[in-house]
């Protein structure tokens, strides 16, 4: 289906900047309230987390809908029937430097649908950052989607001219990948691109941020396939980050959602691992799964380790080291480093020389040891 045989660039924009909201290998955010939520100014402006921790907002969109790949877990795939349209590049640099120029945005993240073949799309989207690079010379923040399939050479410009970039992994092996798509090679289209990308960034001289993203609940893959897989990715392809996107199915599979909560649920849960991985020295061997391999909907992965640990605490707050400290459950990297710092200075007497109280802090003090004798302990086996 086409919109309107002439549709203007605001219209386009509408239509493909909320598509482009399933993905978010663009940093944004990583709560199903936050990184689903657009800006109030228009809806191609979407807030992310800066890798300093700090928020801004990006101009989001694809240049196209239309797509000639069947992923079935993707609205856009080719027999959906949704209104298409394409942006030309002129389009697409106007209306993001207008935002850019009034300083309304970080950034501009551009994706596509399969417009015929990766090659000619790769192409189109490469022409777009050319513009803005070379004829407007640009100097700011661009993340490039690379679209599963693209050639080497695509891949080289794209590296050249991009801040950022991404191409999604969607799914922990190629048997999840073809029950998904009959257009996708796993391997050809997608792992060895995401090696090609990784190989080129260590050799270039500019930091480009790499990143990538799981569907999640496509394909009947469990947690534990998805923890493995990203552990992999850190460790071979040195990935930035890897985000994870619940698969939304739509009302008519699902009246009630629950299937779509359940998702959610798996989404948040993956990106605690995550952070356990990135943030608290955690590794596979830490993560603890249920029979079918799920991480738990009750109790967050770091608690939940914490409790089948118990040789582990107390942990005294006065002499254990960062690593023991970054296990204690409502303890993050920043309360860490405070207790670090202060304990240079005196003894830790007690929870408020830590922190203000709160519901982490009571938390972490049914795990911590303040060196005073039995009087602490009795927290720590009051679950
Ligand atoms: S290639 Fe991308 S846009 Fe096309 S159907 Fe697959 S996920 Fe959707």
């Amino acid at each position: 289906m086409l919109i309107n045989s002439k549709p203007d660039t605001f219209e386009k924009l509408q239509l493909l900047s909320r598509d482009s909201q399933y993905d978010l290998a663009c940093a944004c955010g990583s709560t199903k309230d936050s990184h689903r939520t657009r800006g109030s100014h228009g809806k191609w402006i979407y807030p992310i987390t800066l890798p300093d921790g700090g928020k801004s907002v990006l101009f989001k969109t694809l240049i196209s809908n239309v797509c000639s790949s069947d992923c079935k877990y993707c609205p856009l795939q080719r027999n959906a029937d949704i209104p298409r349209c394409t942006l030309n590049s002129e389009e697409t640099v106007n209306t993001f430097l207008d935002y850019y120029n009034r300083r309304e945005v970080f950034g501009l993240f551009l994706s596509s649908g399969i417009i015929g073949t990766a090659e000619a799309t790769m192409e189109k989207l490469i022409t777009t950052c050319e513009i803005l690079r070379k004829k407007h010379q640009f100097k700011g923040y661009i993340h490039l989607k690379i679209l599963p399939g693209s050639s080497p050479a695509a891949i080289e410009k794209a590296l050249s001219l991009a801040s950022a970039v991404s191409l999604n992994i969607e799914t922990p092996g190629k048997e999840f990948m073809s029950k998904l798509s009959t257009k996708k090679d796993f391997i050809k289209d997608i792992v060895e691109p995401i090696k090609l990308i990784s190989k080129l960034r260590s050799e270039q001289k500019r930091r480009i941020k790499q990143t990538t993203q799981f569907i999640v609940g496509a394909a009947g893959e469990t947690d534990r396939q998805i923890v493995n897989y990203t552990s992999a990715l850190y460790d071979k392809v040195s990935l930035n980050r890897v985000y994870f996107s619940a698969y939304q199915r739509n009302d008519s599979e699902n009246s009630e959602d629950t299937q779509n909560s359940e998702g959610f649920i798996r989404e948040h849960r993956l990106y605690q691992v995550d952070f356990l991985f990135r943030k608290y020295n955690f590794s596979q061997d830490d993560i603890i799964y249920d029979r079918d391999g799920l991480l738990s909907k009750d109790l967050d992965p770091k608690e939940l380790w914490a409790k089948n640990h118990p040789e582990f605490f107390p942990v005294n707050v006065n002499t254990a080291d960062r690593y023991k400290l970054l296990r204690v459950p409502g303890l993050g990297p920043n309360t860490v480093e405070n207790i670090l710092n202060k304990r240079k200075v005196s003894k830790i007497q007690s929870i408020d020389d830590i922190s203000s109280s709160g519901k982490r802090m009571l938390k972490a003090l049914r795990y911590l040891d303040f060196g005073q004798g039995p009087k602490n302990k009795v927290f720590l086996f009051n679950f």
